[in-house]
């Protein structure tokens, strides 16, 4: 493995990298690509490579599934520097994040379930879709204080919604996101509508924890795979709309089976201890990962 260490550019600024898995299944070859390519921009600058727990799934997540996730990396040889961070240790700090939105008049409660919406949205005839699918349709964005504070104390569930149009007019000015093939460029986060940012099971959600969690660890260059590259508009306008730093961005494909199909774990893609279990060395995964 020693031998396949990228030289060390120390001229190059030292980037601080993440992978961020969910232990929701075994780490696939996609799951391999994404770590290789962080643990490398992060080595090959005499960086920062740091791991990421992303377990706010509570119901989906396992404990043996973290542990398979520590084997495989360092069977790859990826290490990676300081403690891992585990988002479900966290969940106060996210909550604190959602109380400040909420102060700001930037985030409100919503009671649907997901047939409300299905209902509105049949109703409406058609619903704008947006990356993430159809837009809410704006049920309880407009609910009476008054009405929404009964609800809640009556113990009803609720999410908390970005109210997107207030939180694109709180940024002024054109929103920019760096990609490293593209350079700067403008990006529309309205595209998603009023998004979910704290769930209704747990005091967070995707979007908010990566952003969150990116800042907090400092990190310089954000990879991950492309079919994430949407995502990152709505991010710069959480980092802005938080004060937080806008990283840099590097998307980069992902991993097909034969016929073009993209792995996940869903599909039942071959797991990197499966390979290993049938004689695969890291150094054939790693060539692989890099042919793919
Ligand atoms: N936890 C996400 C995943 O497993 C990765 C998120 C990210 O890299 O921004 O796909």
């Amino acid at each position: 493995m020693q031998a396949r260490y990228p030289p060390k550019a120390m001229d190059a600024t030292p980037e601080i990298t993440r992978f961020a898995p969910s232990p929701t299944g075994f780490l696939h070859l996609g799951h391999a690509r994404a770590a290789l390519f962080a643990w490398r921009r992060a080595r090959a600058t005499a960086g920062r490579f740091l791991l990421r727990i992303e377990d706010i799934d509570t119901t989906r997540c396992r404990p043996e599934y973290e542990a398979a996730i520590f084997e495989d990396l360092r069977w790859l040889g990826l290490d990676w520097d300081g403690t891992e961070r585990r988002q479900s240790a966290h969940f106060a700090e996210y909550r604190a994040v959602l109380d400040g939105l909420a102060a700001r008049g930037l985030v409100y409660p919503c009671f649907c379930t997901r047939a409300d919406i299905a209902r509105e949205v049949a109703a409406a005839g058609a619903a704008p879709q947006g990356p993430d699918g159809p837009l809410y349709p704006g049920i309880c964005r407009d609910l009476p204080q008054a009405e929404a504070a009964r609800r809640i104390a009556g113990g009803e569930a609720y999410a908390l919604r970005l109210h997107m149009q207030r939180a694109c007019e709180a940024v002024p000015g054109p929103l920019m996101a760096h990609e490293e093939a593209e350079g700067w460029h403008e990006c529309r986060p309205d595209v998603f509508g009023d998004v979910v940012l704290g769930r209704k099971d747990v005091p967070a959600s995707y979007h908010l924890c990566v952003t969150h969690d990116d800042a907090l660890q400092g990190i310089t260059l954000v990879t991950r795979g492309e079919d994430l590259k949407p995502a990152t508009a709505l991010h710069r306008l959480i980092q802005a709309l938080m004060g937080w730093p806008a990283p840099r961005y590097a998307h980069h494909a992902l991993m097909r089976d034969a016929t073009g199909r993209r792995l996940a774990k869903r599909d039942g893609a071959e797991s990197l201890r499966a390979l290993r279990e049938k004689g695969f060395s890291a150094e054939q995964v790693w060539a692989l990962v890099e042919a793919g």
